[in-house]
């Protein structure tokens, strides 16, 4: 499979050729068609299978479809939450999406404890349509009303396993109750545990289940 079988945007398409990926990985083939038709996901994936691209890349594609033309920050609600259980992963995350993003009119923002968080405020302050974090500085910048999520049309769940073993449940269970409940949500885990399919159940809507 290509790449243009996808049917990915051509500012999309031309980030993907300058990095000189030349075919999706196996995950992508086969993410990147259901999370572009709005289906929540549930996916086995390790690190190096590509599988930041298999969700950075439908996600950036389907809000393009409707991207905001304001320039007022109150314009930009976050569109798109990605939660990481670590700030080395939210910062790789976010490089992702920095790169695919490169062509499109769309902001991102990251935040993660253990730095100042001044910088980050500013920043969510002048209005971003992605914000890629880690739960407790995430829930830092809602109690201090520096991010509002009531917008919030598309949630992933990046290594949801390390999520659970480093005990952040209770906390994305906060950050999940103040999101929209119509919304796609995508989860991303090493393993298929017991605990990861009850989450998903909690959490997503019919999801289309894929391991690689
Ligand atoms: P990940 O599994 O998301 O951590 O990605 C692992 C690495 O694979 C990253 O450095 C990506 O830039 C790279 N990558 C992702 N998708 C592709 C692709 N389709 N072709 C070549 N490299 C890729």
């Amino acid at each position: 499979m290509s790449f243009a079988e996808l049917g990915l945007p051509a500012e999309i398409q031309r980030a993907i050729d300058e990095l000189g990926y030349s075919e999706p990985t196996p995950i992508q083939a086969r993410a990147i068609p259901e999370v572009l038709a709005g289906r929540d996901l549930l996916a086995a994936a390790q690190t190096g299978t590509g599988k930041t691209a298999a969700f950075t890349l439908p996600i950036l594609a389907r809000l393009r479809r409707h991207a905001s033309t304001s320039v007022s920050p109150a314009m930009h609600p976050v569109r798109c939450l990605i939660l990481t259980p670590t700030r080395e992963l939210a910062d790789q995350v976010a490089s992702s999406v920095e790169q695919y993003r490169k062509y499109l009119p769309l902001r991102h923002a990251v935040v993660f404890g253990g730095i100042n968080i001044d910088p980050q405020k500013e920043a969510l302050r002048r209005g971003v349509e992605i914000v890629v974090a880690t739960p407790g500085r995430l829930l830092d910048h809602i109690e201090q009303k520096t991010v509002i999520l009531n917008r919030v049309e598309m949630l992933v769940l990046d290594e949801a396993d390390r999520m659970l073993d480093m005990g952040f449940i209770p906390d994305i269970r906060r950050i999940i109750s103040l999101l929209p409940k119509t919304r796609q949500t995508l989860l991303f885990s090493a393993t298929f545990s017991a605990e990861i399919k009850r989450l998903s159940s909690e959490f997503m809507t019919d999801p289309i289940t894929i391991e690689v």
